[in-house]
């Protein structure tokens, strides 16, 4: 009878095994794979440990998912361009498209993860899980964050639950929207949040639970395109202040700028002389994107600035680093400032 038994119980953990979804980590480097020498030591090198040593220190996970690893960089992500953007967006579209690929986990840096995860929201066309997994404090440090984001993000890729959520961000238990996420502590491991609307959901005891989504259209609906694209538009983001030099404006225009995204002061308010040269740059063809460096709430159209004359698009409530991240994707596709403002309030 206990043979019986035992053989029923090898027989189901055998098909759940069969069964269990594949998960594909990009490594790209971070603190998450930094080491420092000394535990308490605030000092330390990002991207150091290639994925192999990562998916040492998440052990059990292989109960949840099959996991293979692809170093794709090493860096920290303040060095992040767009040929990684590009490299890992045309990557996941590729890895993805497969029958025997459910998710994909992204290890990243949480310096500029923000705005990665927003590219790939936005360019990646699957239903399939993508989820970006950081840390806080580097591997080697004390009481390191890296092993529960990653096995949360593991969990998360591997849940059927998180498709069609658009991309995903992981930290410190909570699950965010790429749209919605950004990084709000130079060092703290609660630096995550979404100022204007929360989070979407919270990992748990190796599951994902979700509370709500967005309504901003992303990956498998959207119209962006990277499969032919080597480059990308270059746009610059220009922070305003009181007494500001505006010469800025003007070298960027001459440097080959398409876009400027403004990160102005209250509601996207713009200095008189900043205001001129950004008129003088959109008489050039720039397109001008207004945002707010107040770090939440939405900058809204003709409020104090006449956007409808001056031909300004507002970011709605995109802060300037995610609006950036939009305007070079309506670079790819139009110049015409009236069709980007639709992508603004649309993405
Ligand atoms: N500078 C690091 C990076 O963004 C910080 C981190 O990962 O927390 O790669």
């Amino acid at each position: 009878m206990k043979k019986v038994l035992f053989a029923s119980l090898m027989l189901i953990s055998l098909v759940a095994f069969g069964q269990k979804p594949n998960v594909v980590i990009l490594a790209t480097g971070g603190t998450i794979a930094g080491k420092s020498d000394a535990a308490t030591s605030t000092k330390y090198t990002a991207g150091q440990l290639p994925i192999e040593d990562l998916l040492t220190a998440v052990p059990g996970v292989e109960d949840f998912a099959n996991v293979k690893g692809e170093q794709v960089v090493n860096i920290g992500s303040q060095a992040m361009n767009n040929d990684v953007w590009l490299t890992v967006a045309k990557r996941c579209n590729e890895l993805l498209s497969k029958g025997d690929v459910d998710g994909i986990v992204i290890t990243h840096g949480t310096d500029t993860k923000e705005a990665t995860a927003y590219f790939l929201n936005l360019t990646v066309k699957s239903s399939k899980p993508i989820v970006f997994v950081s840390a806080m404090r580097n591997s080697t440090s004390i009481s390191a964050d890296g092993p529960k984001n990653l096995f949360d993000g593991i969990i998360t890729a591997a849940s059927p639950d998180s498709r069609d959520m658009g991309v995903l961000v992981i930290s410190n238990d909570y699950i965010y929207n790429a749209r919605d996420v950004t990084k709000s502590n130079t060092t703290n491991v609660a630096t995550f949040v979404a100022p204007n609307w929360g989070p979407v959901g919270i990992a748990y005891n190796g599951k994902p639970y979700y509370y709500h989504t967005t309504l901003r259209k992303h990956t498998a609906n959207s119209e962006f395109d990277v499969a032919s694209l080597s480059e990308l538009p270059k746009v610059d983001i220009v922070y305003g202040y009181s007494n500001m030099d505006a010469s800025i404006i003007d070298n960027l225009v001459k440097k080959g700028s398409r876009g400027i995204v403004f990160a102005g002061v209250g509601n996207g308010n713009i200095y008189p002389e900043a205001l001129e040269a950004l008129q003088k740059a959109r008489k050039k063809g720039v397109i001008v994107v207004r945002t707010s460096r107040t770090g939440s709430g939405r900058t809204t159209l003709d409020a104090e600035v006449n956007d409808a004359e001056l031909e300004f698009v507002v970011a709605d409530d995109l802060n300037a680093q995610k609006a950036r991240v939009l305007l070079m994707l309506s670079l790819t596709k139009t110049q015409n400032w009236t069709e980007i403002q639709k992508f603004f309030f649309t993405y």
